[in-house]
This record gives C-alpha cells, sequence and structure tokens, in this order.
C-alpha cells in the first residue's frame, strides 16, 4: 500500500513542512489508491481535476520559502450536496446531475484558505435522505470492512473514503445522524457541531433546521483541527452563532473530572454485542474523577417528530427542483406546463418521492395540528429533558446505533425498519447539542460506534472525553484492503 496513504491530517502537515515528502507525492498516492479500490468501495462521484496542480502551486511556494495555510497538504472528500465552485455537485440526484456551483460553500471556501485541497466528491443518499448510501443516482457505496455491507449514510461516501484512506479527512452532513450512522459503521471518527456553529451557507438544503456540516476523520485530534477552520460565525448564514468568530478549540490530553450518564432506553434498545460493548467502554472512561451512572430520557417520539419535521422542511425546500433554473437536458418543448414538471419530478428517486409527499400532507392546512405543529411540541419537551439531564450530568452516552452494520439491499423496501435505525442519533439534531460517533470495537468484525452528547458548544468537553476514550480504547482503523 502507499504508505503516504495512511497518515493523520497531523502527520501529513508535519511531514510536508519538515520536507518528508511533497504534497504532490501525497496527492499522487492517494489518488493511485482511489484508482486501485475505488471501483470496489465507489465513495467518490467526482475526483477533482485540480487537485494535482493546486499541490504542485503549494510545493512552488514552500520551495519558494513563502507562507501557505494552515491545512497545507491535506485532501479533503466533500459531501456531494455542498458546493464546489466549477466542480460538479449533484446531491446523487438525477436532478441535479450536471449542476456547477458558481460559488463555493463557506466551509469549503475556508477549507481552501487554509490551503487545503479538496480531492473530490463523495457519495450521498439522494439529498442526504436514507441511512446507508444505498438511494442515490449514483449506487451504493460498499463498506471498506467488507464490501457486502452497507457503509451507513448519508454520509457513507465521506467515512467510506477516510475509513479506506482515498483522502485525509471528509466533510458530511448530519440531520438526523448522517455524519456519525456512516462513522460508527465504518470504524471513524464523526462530529455533528451544535446547531448554529458551522456555516450552512452552501449546503444543499434537506432540513434547516436540524442539519449541520461537520468533519470526519480517523482522530479525533484531525477533528478538532478542522473544527476550527470551519466553525464560526458567517454572515451568509444567519443561524450561525455571532459570538464565535474563530474557535480554538485544543486537542489536549488533559484529564478532567466528568460525570458521564447512560442513557438507559438506548442502550436496551440496542443489539447485545453493541450493549455490552458499550458497558465496557464505560469501565474505559470510569475513574477516581470520572464517574457514571443510568439516566433516564423519554425516547419513545423523538424519531416520530424527527421524520415529521424532516419530511415537511424537505417537501418544501425540493420544490425548487423544476429543471428550469438547474438539472439536466430535458426539452420542455411540447410540454404543458403541469405536464412538463411531473415529468421532471418523476426523476427523484422512490424515497425522495416519499418524502415529499409525506412532508406536503402533514404540512396541509387540515393536518398541520395534528402533525407537524405535534412533532414541534415533542421537539421542545424532548429539549427541556435533555436540559435537564445535563444539570444532572456532563456527557450523555449511548451507542451511535442500534445494530451492526448490515448486507447492502436487506430490508430496502421496507422504510420504516430503515427509520427505526436512527433513534440514537435524531436525539442531538432536534435538541441542537452536538455529538460525536467515536470507534468503539467489533463485532463479526463489523464496526461500533459509541455515542457521547454534551451541551450546546460544549465542543471543547467533548472533544477532551473523546482523547480519553480513544487512547483507552486505541481501536483498529485500518481495514484490510
Ligand atoms: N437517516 C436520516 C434521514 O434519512 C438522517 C439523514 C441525514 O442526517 N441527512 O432523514
Amino acid at each position: 500500500m502507499n504508505k503516504l496513504c495512511t497518515l493523520s491530517a497531523e502527520q501529513v502537515i508535519s511531514g510536508v513542512r519538515n520536507r518528508d515528502f511533497t504534497i504532490e507525492d501525497y496527492i499522487i498516492q492517494l489518488l493511485e489508491r482511489i484508482n486501485d479500490i475505488d471501483d470496489e468501495i465507489r465513495a467518490f462521484i467526482t475526483i477533482n481535476d485540480e487537485a494535482l496542480n493546486t499541490a504542485r502551486k503549494l510545493d512552488k511556494k514552500i520551495k519558494n520559502q513563502e507562507t501557505v495555510g494552515l491545512l497545507a497538504g491535506i485532501a479533503v472528500g466533500i459531501k456531494d450536496n455542498i458546493c464546489t465552485k466549477d466542480i460538479r455537485t449533484t446531491c446523487a440526484s438525477r436532478l441535479l446531475e450536471e449542476y456547477k456551483p458558481t460559488y463555493d460553500a463557506t466551509v469549503v471556501r475556508r477549507l481552501k484558505e487554509c490551503d487545503a485541497i479538496i480531492i473530490g466528491k463523495v457519495n450521498l443518499d439522494e439529498f442526504a435522505m436514507g441511512s446507508t448510501t444505498e438511494f442515490g443516482s449514483y449506487g451504493p457505496s460498499h463498506n471498506p470492512w467488507n464490501p457486502d455491507y452497507v457503509v451507513g449514510g448519508s454520509s457513507g461516501g465521506s467515512a467510506a473514503s477516510v475509513a479506506a484512506l482515498e483522502c485525509t479527512v471528509s466533510l458530511g452532513s448530519d440531520t438526523g445522524g448522517s455524519i456519525r450512522c456512516p462513522a460508527s459503521f465504518c470504524s471513524v471518527v464523526g462530529l455533528k457541531p451544535t446547531y448554529g456553529l458551522v456555516s450552512r451557507f452552501g449546503l444543499v438544503s434537506y432540513s434547516n433546521s436540524l442539519e449541520q456540516i461537520g468533519p470526519l476523520g480517523r482522530t479525533v485530534s484531525d477533528i478538532v483541527m478542522i473544527m476550527n477552520v470551519i466553525a464560526g460565525f458567517d454572515e451568509n448564514d444567519n443561524t450561525t452563532d455571532n459570538e464565535i468568530k474563530t474557535p480554538r478549540f485544543v486537542a489536549s490530553d488533559v484529564k478532567r473530572p466528568v460525570r458521564y450518564g447512560l442513557i438507559k432506553e438506548l442502550v436496551e434498545g440496542s443489539d447485545p454485542a453493541i450493549s455490552k460493548l458499550v458497558y465496557s467502554s464505560l469501565d474505559l472512561l470510569s475513574s477516581n474523577d470520572c464517574k457514571w451512572e443510568e439516566v433516564s430520557l423519554n425516547c419513545d417520539y423523538a424519531l416520530a417528530s424527527y421524520y415529521t419535521i424532516a419530511m415537511a422542511e424537505a417537501s418544501s425546500n425540493l420544490a425548487r427542483y423544476d429543471n428550469l433554473r438547474y438539472g439536466f437536458d430535458f426539452n420542455p418543448e411540447g410540454y404543458e406546463w403541469n405536464s412538463y414538471f411531473s415529468k421532471i419530478r418523476n426523476n427523484f428517486g422512490d424515497e425522495v418521492k416519499r418524502r415529499i409527499m409525506i412532508g406536503s400532507h402533514v404540512l396541509l392546512s387540515g393536518y398541520y395540528a395534528k402533525y407537524y405543529l405535534k412533532a414541534q411540541k415533542v421537539r421542545s419537551i424532548l429539549r427541556q429533558e435533555v436540559k435537564k439531564l445535563f444539570k444532572q450530568v456532563d456527557v450523555l452516552i449511548s451507542p451511535t446505533m442500534p445494530v451492526l452494520p448490515f448486507k447492502l439491499g436487506e430490508d430496502i423496501d421496507d422504510p420504516m425498519k430503515r427509520y427505526l435505525i436512527d433513534t440514537n442519533t435524531v436525539i442531538a439534531n432536534l435538541v441542537g447539542t452536538p455529538a460525536i460517533s467515536l470507534p468503539a470495537g467489533f463485532s463479526d468484525n463489523l464496526p461500533i460506534g459509541l455515542q457521547l452528547m454534551t451541551d450546546e458548544m460544549q465542543e471543547q468537553l467533548l472533544f477532551d472525553v473523546s482523547k480519553m476514550y480513544e487512547s483507552a480504547a486505541s481501536v483498529n482503523r485500518k481495514p484490510d484492503l
């Protein structure tokens, strides 16, 4: 294997600074790796043709002793629902198959300003709707730990590309677990930040009130490094917190006293192999200063509330895809408006169509109070309950996913079964708190993730605890590929 591919972001940056290798060497090795294995993994939808040129330009600057940005050398995979100037941004949808944005999302602009290289655009479920990365026009991605299994989703390409050593780190989006689920299924670290900490400008909207962009990487320190670049107020996104201009998170090894709360209902609802591992993780985290207790959170209606709100917002967000401003080549001549419009919108995949229909239904004036309003009430109650728990404990713990990765295509026609696996992850989105998934171990050679959640804007605590766990657990992060 090309050995530079295994390096963490921290190692790449220092290797480049110390002139152990050039950025060009590194990018060439990654491109070769993608060439060798991506036919099997199918993480990438588009490779950035400019990546190698950018690498050479940066090398030249380094050679001439000019200053380069903080992230010079690293290669980032970007989920294909985050806009990249002049690079196709398809959302794995036929409706956007030819869409080349004229601008960069704020997160992409900030990465580029620090000289990170965009290596390509990675796969997802169409418009980020799904938990397996099987529902996109590009077809499914395959799990690097076992290619017959799903990668999780919807940021499946983001997780698979990092796990399979095809890029240094990646960005995903998380509306109801889409960063943490594939991070868990692929044994990488994935963070959903506090709502409002990272700009959503340039993220193709699925459900605005729930989603956040966040990083996936092979180490906690890499996540911290990316957060320091992408987080903070953005005048183009008025939901970002204007108190936080440039965050200064640190990836430190400090030990601090922490009170952990294990969410009883979520651990009880999981596969026995997963709950067992969560209990042994708690042993690793416990010490004289760090205690854990069981806490109770009524999550019975969280999933229903999440899907009602997400689908309602999706139905309104997706109304704009009429093939007039962006889309694919389909001549309207000879069609009357309604028939053209319905013909075009028939190009959405079945899952997206299902959500547009349910979302429109729950917003109908006759049903609004019965469904949408009720879902919002559940959301507020859940928020109050979680806030209460954070008076009692500092960190909430649960399995990231209640199930192990399963075979591609399994129960693919049973949407309810697929929705149910999001039970543990949707809470952080409904409430707005940050949550991270950490590699915790394996069962039958399939990865298991541990989810940690802190109160809003408590990312530093989350990183400290994650670092403690990472070094205590030292889980294998490299599949045999
Ligand atoms: N699986 C969830 C859904 O389909 C979450 C998706 C996401 O976070 N983008 O809505």
